[in-house]
């Protein structure tokens, strides 16, 4: 019998309604002939006003304590779809993350999972129930509940579908499928038919908000048959997968962007042994995750490196470099807040030169600072003013041929 995984975001269960309409949906499915979990996140914008509820009490709240409140979201979620399961004549059963078997590393607010253990849901699904499934959630070793980081239910569904061998994990959300750009800052965006792993693991990496980056790196590792479609209709989405026919031969293939991104520029001691080792190591244990680096030593001044990371993290990073100052031997420090990240991505480039030099023209001609860049086989990334992202990346999309 197939197995399907099929998951739906805040906006698809945002009211009563919206859940009955998944049970049915769900339904139509098993009817096919498949057993059926489904995986969900909180209700409409549950997560963020749990966030807010938090910042009332305290500015930094005990990151444990934020596990145990944001997995309450989901938990309303999977007992009211459980419950419409009942009402149109079905069975179902409902289970938070660590009852369903996610075990995941102990990284608070953050955290990978790493495995499943699926008896309970083969036993239930054999038995010919729906499982529902809390997304975004787990237990570590010792017990804590753990989340995935936010946008993390899609990695639940995806990492649910490699442990039971589905064969297919189907992300309904409020959009109709993986776009060349987000369509909400994007006129003219595109949906693609079909995209490859490496190239939507770029675009949500470098900010693609429509799957979570680590459900992609699941899927890929394990083959996962992924689909991205729209909650609200029948139509078939983007499938995401290893090789694509590629619809138009364009080398670039989404533009993707990121506000919330800070420069931190640290000048150190000259000569001192390690500086640059000790500053990555140093914000490396306290999980602060760092994007861009860029190094310049020359005679005339003294060594410096500049970083980006999330905002989020800025607080955190302006300690913990305080703090092991003599350790890293830094002089000075430097932060800048308000700027953004925008990326263009496609397989194409590893055989095309030239493609780094034509989004400097482009972004040149619209008088765009460039404050940063980054570039793979398969992306290049820029650094810009916040106020400068969407009209960066509306001038890439347009200049590199995506729109419709
Ligand atoms: P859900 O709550 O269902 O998980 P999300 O808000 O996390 O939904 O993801 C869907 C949103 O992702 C869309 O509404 C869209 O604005 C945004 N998005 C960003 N980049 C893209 C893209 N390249 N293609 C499609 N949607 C995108
Ligand atoms: N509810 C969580 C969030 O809003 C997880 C998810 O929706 O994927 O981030
Ligand atoms: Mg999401």
């Amino acid at each position: 019998m197939k197995t399907v995984v099929m998951k739906f975001g805040g906006t698809s269960v945002a009211t009563p309604e919206k859940i009955i309409g998944v049970a049915k949906r769900a339904i139509a499915e098993k009817e096919k002939g498949s057993r059926v979990v489904i995986v969900v996140s909180a209700m409409g914008k549950t997560t963020d006003t749990l966030l807010g509820l938090a910042s009332e009490i305290s500015a930094e709240p005990p990151k444990r304590e934020m596990d145990m409140l944001l997995a309450t979201g989901e938990q309303v979620t999977i007992s009211l779809l459980a419950m419409a399961f009942k009402a149109l004549g079905h069975e179902a059963l409902s289970f938070t993350g660590w009852q369903a078997g996610i075990e995941t590393e102990s990284v608070p607010r953050n955290a990978r999972i790493e495995q499943i253990h699926t008896d309970r849901l083969e036993k239930v699904l054999d038995n010919g129930c729906f499982c529902v499934v809390a997304g975004f959630q787990g237990v570590d070793r010792i017990g804590n509940i753990t989340t995935l980081g936010r946008g993390g239910s899609d990695t639940t569904a995806v990492a649910l579908a490699a442990a039971l061998k589905a064969d297919r994990c189907d992300i309904y959300t409020d959009v109709d499928g993986v776009y060349t750009s987000d369509p909400r800052f994007v006129g003219g965006a595109r949906k693609l038919e079909q995209i490859s792993y490496d190239e939507m693991l770029e675009l949500a990496n470098l900010g693609a908000g429509v799957l979570h980056p680590r459900a992609v790196e699941f899927a890929k590792n394990n083959q996962v048959s992924l689909s991205v479609r729209a909650s609200y209709s029948d139509e078939p989405g983007t499938i995401i997968q290893e090789v694509v026919t590629v619809e138009k031969n364009l080398i670039v293939r989404g533009v993707a962007f990121e506000k919330g991104i800070a420069r931190v520029t640290v000048t150190y001691k000259k000569p001192f042994n390690g500086s640059l080792a000790n500053i990555f190591t140093k914000l490396a244990e306290h999980h602060i995750d760092v994007d861009i680096i860029v190094q310049s030593i020359t005679d005339a001044f003294p060594p410096s490196v500049s970083f980006s990371i999330k905002e989020e993290s800025l607080e955190e990073a302006r300690r913990v470099l305080e703090q092991y100052k003599e350790e890293i031997g830094f002089v000075s420090c430097e932060f800048e807040v308000g700027l953004s990240k925008v990326s263009i991505v496609g397989s194409g480039m590893v055989s095309n030169p030239g493609v780094a030099a034509q989004m400097f023209d482009i972004l040149r001609m619209e008088e765009i600072p460039v404050k940063m860049v980054s570039t793979s086989e398969i992306k290049v990334s820029v650094v810009v003013p916040l106020d400068e992202m969407q009209k960066s990346a509306n001038a890439l999309h347009r200049a590199f041929g995506l729109d419709e």
